[in-house]
């Protein structure tokens, strides 16, 4: 396979002329890893049709040079100082920068050191090419949701109902990292009884307790890939009320399965599953959006949401999330990341989604 890196950053060359922009600087540190290669917590990476060139400080030495596939630079200082510097020395007069991730003093101060005209931006120029994964990129989204599936079966199996919430987030953390997961890739949500309602819950000491709803949503980091999943399980036998929700949000999120195929609108695929939940009056209780992409970070393009008129393409990872949430009572989501392929949708979560009754 060749190295995709080079092919990444001539994608990148060939807007400048059109940006009227003599490079791009990227600030950005996951599009600078999807870039370069490399995985520190400081950089610049400057491209232009000369080559490209990373910047870092002395902590990275060493690791510079081994992840990059080109030329990198230790700075003593700010690395901001250092690119201005850089850039005056080659004599490059127009850059483009991440504008819309930028702090806006670091945009003011670096605008002041190159002059009046130097700035222009390349927001969403990566960020655009990394929605489309590469079949490396999807190999390590696989081996990122298997893990993830398998520590979240391992824990539940061992699952005890004087657990408290953050135990079961440790536990399924550890186990994450024991099956080679470098660790979550977001905070692990655990939310059990009302608790469940709130749709981004951090877990807390409380008992998990018994006769009430658990809602676990986990992904795991792998390779830097990052996975993403949602089940609810019931404690205890669940009551009517708690399956007929549970089976509203398994609907939904089928119909909004089979709504993924390329071309499809993201919109569309939102309005799936907001039908279904509208037929059974439940639709006010889902109150974000049906899901997003996920790759080197947790939350990427295409966003699956009302008026997203962005289309799926093949290679697009996203994540399919329905909910609802009813505050006096509990919550259910069900999240699976799935694949857009040529002719449709796989899904990549293994793990069972009947509504898992257990007495811990
Ligand atoms: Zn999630
Ligand atoms: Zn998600």
């Amino acid at each position: 396979v060749p190295d995709p890196r080079p092919t990444r950053r001539r994608r990148i060359l060939e807007r400048l002329a059109s940006a009227k922009l003599d490079a791009a600087l990227v600030s950005h540190l996951p599009n600078i890893r999807y870039l370069s290669g490399f995985t520190g917590s400081n950089a610049l990476l400057l491209i232009t049709q000369a080559g490209a060139t990373l910047l870092t400080d002395p902590r990275y030495t060493t690791q510079s040079a081994q992840e990059c596939d080109c030329k990198a630079v230790t700075c003593k200082g700010a690395l901001w100082t250092a690119a201005s510097d850089h850039l005056r020395r080659k004599r490059i007069r127009r850059v483009g920068v991440e504008a819309a991730k930028l702090p806006h003093s670091t945009w003011q101060t670096f605008q002041s050191s190159l002059g009046r005209n130097a700035l222009g931006t390349i927001d969403g120029w990566t960020d655009q090419l990394r929605t489309i994964k590469s079949p490396d990129e999807i190999a390590s989204i696989r081996q990122s949701v298997l893990l993830n599936s398998k520590a979240y079966e391992k824990t539940l199996r061992r699952l005890r109902s004087d657990w408290s919430e953050l135990r079961v987030a440790a536990e399924l953390e550890y186990s994450m990292r024991k099956l080679g997961a470098s660790g979550p890739a977001f905070e692990t949500i655990v939310a059990a009884g009302r608790r469940s309602a709130l749709p981004h819950a951090a877990p807390t000491g409380s008992r998990i307790g018994t006769n009430r709803i658990l809602l676990i949503d986990m992904g795991a980091s792998l390779d830097g890939y990052a996975s993403d999943m949602t089940r609810v399980v019931h404690l205890g036998p669940a009551p009517d009320k708690a399956r007929r929700l549970y089976d509203a949000v398994l609907e939904a999120q089928l119909a909004a399965i089979a709504a993924v195929r390329p071309g499809a609108a993201c919109a569309s695929v939102d309005a799936a599953a907001r039908k279904v939940l509208k037929k059974k009056g439940l639709d006010k209780f889902f109150t974000h959006s049906t899901g997003h992409g996920l790759g080197l970070e947790i939350h990427e393009g295409p966003r699956i949401g009302r008026k997203v008129e962005d289309r799926l393409e093949p290679g697009m990872a996203v994540t399919i999330e329905p909910g609802v949430y009813l505050e006096q009572y509990g919550g259910v989501r069900i999240e699976d990341t799935v694949l857009v392929t040529q002719t449709g949708v796989e899904i990549l979560t293994p793990t069972a989604k009947e509504l898992l009754v257990l007495n811990p």
